[in-house]
């Protein structure tokens, strides 16, 4: 598979990266994919070998590789005015633009928006904005921070201690004040002769129990994804957010939502807030903001908030925070190209067309004796790998059966992702049903190929 000889993409990929994020036995062995370019939902490699990428680059691509109108207007932010700050009173028009458009198609009917050149970054903002407030309001205690296991919420140190990963550990994280309650994954952690609706209360209980243990008053914050993303996609549990909102209600926690993969239409709505009818404090997107189209995250903080950060502000004359890309002018023109490309423009509409599809295609893929369950919402999915469908086993871990259907995918030009045990999808917004046989078809050659080598 690899080009082996010493100037090839593989070798000097091998050479001069320090690798993220990747499996390392299994790129030296195979070498890296290096890509160069892309159209609608295929990317190409410097082999010029075509990859469907049912992943959407990382989760964020919607408008896949080519849209013309992204490129258009980011080329013409760039001839007009190519980059400056937010900082001292200063910014550009388009970052005027971009907060007002947020605000508008939050849930929220007023806030105000900080913005950030990443999700990570947006969460690290998120989380300094409500330390600020608990030592603004007299309350220089309310530090902690609750998440959940299973969460995925950046790689900044704070962000990577909100994560749920045991992963972090190899850094020393999480950061002392970093609390973890349980994953509302019900398939997996429901207790036997548990239904959904008690495994709902257990999560709720068992969120109360440790606000009360820590002290309520020491409670900064609770974040989660509507929707865990890379922690497999994992859909709340029935009644969840709501359970949890009561509880965080009764103590005056804020309730964040980390919609940095859910927000612009994954889950079928613009929020996954709204597909699961809640209404957060606060909202962290990123990603499909732009459609990946520049790096930029944002910080959408709900009236309540909004009032209570400017105040606190206003008493010292600043918000001492900022990023020198912050709100970008062409970070800020190509989000609201994004934001009209898939709201206006047909791709969230397209999403609910192809939604059935997804759920068919997925439903067909989970008959296999050794999918243990199908999950997922609006079209982020994934198929979890069991060694045994009845008792839920998983395969030895040694056995790596994700990566190796990942990898057999690759192989046959799909591009997924193996997390966990489970194989995740997450396509593009652009995809057309066509396009969507083709992803389930070779995905379902490589279950059948790895499964017939494990089972
Ligand atoms: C990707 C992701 C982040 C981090 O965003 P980066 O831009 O990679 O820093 C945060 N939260 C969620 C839910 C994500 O999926």
């Amino acid at each position: 598979m690899r080009d082996d000889s010493p100037n090839s993409w593989e070798s000097r990929a091998d050479s001069f990266s320090l690798y993220g994020f990747t499996d390392l036995p299994s790129v030296h062995e195979r070498g890296a994919v290096v890509v160069t370019h892309g159209k609608g939902p295929y990317v190409y490699d410097v082999h010029g070998r075509e990859y469907l990428d049912a992943n959407s680059g990382l989760w964020n691509m919607v408008a896949g590789f080519d849209h013309p109108g992204l490129a258009e207007a980011a080329k013409a932010q760039y001839d007009r005015f190519p980059g400056y700050h937010a900082f001292f009173g200063r910014m550009s028009d388009q970052t005027v633009l971009l907060s007002q458009k947020l605000v508008e198609v939050s849930p929220f009917e007023k806030g105000r928006v900080f913005y950030t050149n990443s999700g990570s970054e947006a969460n690290d903002t998120m989380v300094k904005i409500l330390w600020f407030l608990g030592a603004a309001e007299g309350n220089p205690q309310r530090r902690k921070i609750i998440t959940r296991v299973n969460s995925y919420h950046g790689v900044t140190a704070v962000s990577a201690s909100m994560t749920g990963k045991p992963y972090n550990s190899v850094f020393g994280l999480p950061l002392p004040g970093f609390i973890h309650v349980g994953c509302p994954h019900y398939w997996r952690f429901g207790q036997d002769g548990e239904t959904e609706e008690q495994f709902t209360e257990r999560m709720a209980k068992e969120l109360e129990a440790t606000i009360i243990k820590e002290g309520p008053d020491t409670i900064a914050g609770f974040f989660a994804e509507p929707v865990m993303g890379a922690g497999g996609a994992i859909p709340p549990s029935k009644g969840y957010f709501q359970a949890v909102q009561k509880v965080l209600k009764r103590y005056n926690i804020p309730l964040i939502a980390d919609e940095v993969i859910t927000g612009f239409g994954r889950t079928g709505n613009t929020w996954g807030c709204e597909t699961y009818d809640f209404t957060p404090d606060a909202i962290i997107s990123s990603k499909n903001l732009t459609a990946g189209y520049f790096p930029m995250g944002a910080v959408i903080l709900g009236p309540d908030l909004a009032d209570r950060v400017q105040a606190a502000a206003e008493a010292i004359e600043e918000f001492p925070h900022g990023f020198t890309a912050s709100g970008h002018p062409v970070g800020c023109a190509v989000a609201l190209k994004a934001i009209d490309v898939i709201m206006s423009e047909g791709l969230a509409e397209n999403v609910r067309t192809l939604t059935p599809l997804f759920e068919e295609g997925m439903a067909r893929l989970a008959e296999n004796a050794n999918i243990g369950e199908w999950r997922g919402k609006g079209l982020m999915g994934a198929l979890e790998a069991v060694q045994d469908k009845a008792t839920k086993t998983p395969f030895d871990g040694s056995l790596s059966v994700s990566e190796r259907i990942a990898n057999t995918c690759t192989d046959m030009g799909l591009i997924c992702r193996p997390l966990g045990q489970a194989v995740v999808l997450c396509p593009p917004f652009i995809m057309t049903p066509a396009q969507m046989d083709e992803m389930f078809d070779k995905l379902e050659k490589a279950l059948k190929k790895v499964f017939a080598e494990v089972a």
